[in-house]
């Protein structure tokens, strides 16, 4: 195994080599689709698995968050390649005990094993009102609002905290080297007669390691405040975080974000499946998530006017004076949607690098893209 696959974030840092600060193509969502899901049929999904995992990557480029879309098959290539990432797997049922529901998930892709556990969530949740979710050994998930969106779809509300298990990259509040994941947190509401479904889901790190990538692809530094150079002082240079030893992301929001993290890895860590993010996880070459969720009704929280209180609260909210420079509040999700809108109307805008990575990946299975990706 090479320094580069045992290191998942240098194998996706390592196709930036040279590209940086080339111009963004836009490229058709759906023809983008097809690019990825030929890429994954090629490297050993079934058709089924290739669609799932290619539309929930393409869905993040389309809702702005390009750190994890199909950048992140540089990530998975080398990772199937050295068994660390196992195509075709399926969530199974490993224990269950009245709302409480364990799924693991044999390394597979955590597009498809996490939606899967939701699924099996949502459905218990149909019966008793509760579904308390403890997903375990899943290669990485993605954007995690994703399954938030299947249970507001779904009616019901979701609660999600995730660990990510790999190479630390967030340092604790008050420290100068990296422990913890970027631990994301989903909350999602459904949507009611005059309020969309709401949509919180964001990484507990000051930013996403995705987004120094995507940054170091446009030859771009980060705003400062963000990230730790491997001697713990402050930089913005993205490349950091793919260096060894490495810099940090600092905690979002110092001493809270830290705690909400160092929570996600204590709840689907610790008490869910047995994967903290302590050396022995970390130092395997893997990139895990394990999620621990609470999916409910929200008919039974207590309020059968919810929905009505949900809308008049979001008002009130809504109506608040904009700061200079601010259209409009937004509420959680609605970014997302707009940039959908937008990138659908337009296409999604990929820099050099993530085209580089896409192309020279279908070359070595022996794909042409051609008009696909241009
Ligand atoms: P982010 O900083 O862009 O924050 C996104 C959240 O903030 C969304 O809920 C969005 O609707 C809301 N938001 C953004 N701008 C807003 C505004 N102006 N007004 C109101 N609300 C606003 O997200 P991030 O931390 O960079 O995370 C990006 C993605 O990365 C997420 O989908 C997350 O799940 C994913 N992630 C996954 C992993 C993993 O291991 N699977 C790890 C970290 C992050």
């Amino acid at each position: 195994m090479t320094e580069t696959q045992r290191d998942p974030f240098a194998a996706a840092a390592s196709f930036n080599a040279g590209v940086y600060g080339t111009g963004l193509r836009p490229v058709r969502a759906d023809r983008l689709a097809e690019a990825v899901r030929r890429l994954l049929r090629a490297a050993g999904s079934e058709a089924g698995e290739a669609a799932v995992v290619a539309d929930h990557l393409v869905e993040a480029n389309l809702r702005g968050h390009d750190s994890h879309g199909v950048g992140m098959l540089a990530m998975y290539m080398p990772a199937i390649a050295v068994g660390l990432l196992r195509p075709n797997q399926h969530a199974t049922v490993i224990g269950q005990s009245g709302p409480f529901l364990a799924v693991g998930g044999g390394s597979g892709y955590g597009q498809v094993i996490a939606r899967e556990a939701m699924d099996l969530a949502i459905g218990q949740a149909r019966l008793d009102g509760l579904a308390v979710l403890s997903l375990r050994d899943s290669h990485h998930i993605g954007r995690v609002g994703s399954y938030g969106e299947q249970c507001s779809e779904a009616g019901l509300v979701a609660l999600a905290f995730v660990n990510v298990v790999t190479r630390p990259a967030v340092a604790p509040h008050d420290g100068t080297r990296p422990r913890l994941g970027t631990n994301p947190i989903c909350i999602t509401v459904p949507a009611t007669q005059s309020t969309p479904a709401l949509i919180l889901d964001f990484a507990t790190s000051a930013v996403a390691v995705g987004k120094c990538r995507v940054a170091m692809g446009k030859g771009q530094e980060m705003a400062p405040g963000l990230l730790l150079d491997p001697q713990g002082e402050p930089t913005r240079d993205p490349g950091v975080m793919f260096q060894d030893p490495s810099g940090a992301l600092l905690p979002l929001g110092g001493h809270k974000g830290f705690g909400l993290a160092l929570m996600c890895d204590v709840l689907a860590g610790a008490l869910a499946s047995a994967m903290p993010g302590t050396p022995s996880h970390q130092n395997s070459g893997r990139v895990m998530n394990n999620m621990f969720a609470i999916v409910f009704d929200p008919a039974r929280g207590g309020n059968a006017q919810w929905a009505a209180d949900l809308d008049d609260l979001v008002a009130y909210v809504r109506d608040t004076p904009t700061a200079p420079g601010a259209a409009a509040i937004q509420m959680p999700g609605e970014p997302e949607t707009l940039t959908r809108r937008q990138r659908l109307a337009d296409g999604i805008p990929l820099d050099g690098a993530t085209l580089a990575m896409l192309d020279s990946l279908g070359r070595e299975r022996g794909l042409e893209f051609g008009d696909l990706l241009g």
